[in-house]
């Protein structure tokens, strides 16, 4: 079987919080609003303001901390108690995976409203669950993505520039996993086959990245929103979330599980590390020097890393090895590449991978 999953209405523009009300009609009219302290400086008067004179009213709830399953479920509750007929996420990866559970135990829609697009999470049908800690918990695997997402691009334009790049990089693996997928036959993320949408929306990823990355970085390093940033927020939000769940993931951001064991990477951005394992993929298939050049090439216009030292790390082989073989765990989509992939080819890739990124950046790999 053939599936792909999308969010019910994607909606994208500048100042579209202004009319929350009037693109939310329809899904209630009691909503709980997730969102930070800081989101709530930096939405919560516009947000007020569009409610005003209709018949929906806003309970505000400020998040701290990790997306729990202690958080998910209080929330939930806090929803069945006060008659909250959809939840609404304002904020980055943590508040929108909570209030997408919330939604999913509430059983309410839910609205996501990303303020940065660092991941491809916010249409996905996914939530990741961690201890207060920070720590792993669990997959939090949602019947449906959410109802509504809405991407205000005046509020993105306006969030550091880092982030957008991150974004790219996870937008960037979202081609080749997908490619990946589709020449072994593995499944999605969905479970199903990809469907020619879920594949080509992956595709329009690369495209748009190669055309329109470097300039949009630059607008939202000026904190302005151009032509071109616009169709990196949608590359960023929509095609890589579909991209990923619908057309399939593989060694890329299987690797990049596996560089969770490495301690010093923690402080590198989920996008970041995923790009420089998009490179490590690429030399796990034997890629054609062209094209290696090309995913270097954007990886440096933009500000990706493209080896250890670029993301502040210095390799040790038992490090690296340990890297591999989380790599390669059972059910990890590492072998949607290649089944028979093991921890020492995965571990060569690595190092590999870093020294065609460290003579690049030398000007001796071209
Ligand atoms: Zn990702």
């Amino acid at each position: 079987m053939k599936i792909l999953k999308s969010p019910g209405k994607y909606l994208q523009g500048r100042d579209l919080l202004e009319h929350f009300a009037e693109y939310t009609q329809g899904i209630g009219d009691r909503f709980l609003v997730i969102l930070s302290a800081n989101g709530m400086k930096r939405t919560g008067a516009v947000l007020k303001r569009s409610v005003q004179n209709t018949e929906i009213t806003l309970d505000f709830a400020e998040f701290a901390g990790e997306c729990t399953r202690a958080k998910i479920e209080a929330y939930a509750r806090r929803c069945k108690e006060s008659s909250i007929t959809a939840v609404v996420g304002i904020g980055g990866g943590k508040i929108l995976d909570t209030a997408k559970g919330v939604a999913h135990f509430a059983e309410i829609p839910v609205v996501i409203v990303p303020t940065v697009c660092s991941t491809d999470s916010p249409c996905s049908s996914l939530s990741v669950m961690y201890d207060e800690q920070g720590v792993f918990d669990a997959y939090l695997f949602l019947d449906t993505c959410p109802d509504i997402v809405m991407v205000d691009t005046g509020v993105i334009a306006r969030a550091p520039s880092r982030f957008l790049a991150a974004g790219m990089g996870d937008a960037m693996a979202t081609w080749f996993e997908a490619r990946a997928c589709l020449r072994s036959g593995s499944p999605n993320q969905v479970g199903g086959l990809p469907t020619i949408a879920g594949t080509e929306l992956a595709a329009l990823c690369w495209k748009y990245l190669q055309e329109n990355g470097l300039a949009a970085k630059l607008a939202a390093e000026r904190g302005v929103c151009t032509a071109a940033l616009e169709n990196i927020i949608e590359v960023n939000t929509y095609l890589s979330s579909v991209g990923f769940e619908s057309g399939g993931l593989a060694a890329a951001h299987g690797i990049q599980k596996g560089c969770t064991a490495i301690p010093e990477l923690h402080r590198v951005l989920h996008g970041e590390l995923v790009a420089f394992c998009t490179i490590v993929q690429l030399v796990l298939e034997n890629a054609p020097r062209a094209e290696l050049l090309s995913v270097l090439d954007f990886c440096k216009s933009v500000g990706l890393p493209v080896c250890f030292s670029d993301m502040g790390y210095q390799p040790e082989a038992d490090a690296i090895r340990a890297c591999a073989e989380k790599a390669c765990r059972p059910g990890s989509t590492v072998y949607h590449l290649d089944a028979a992939l093991t921890p020492e080819r995965v571990a060569d890739a690595l190092m590999a991978a870093d020294a065609i990124g460290t003579e690049y950046t030398n000007g001796l790999f071209q």
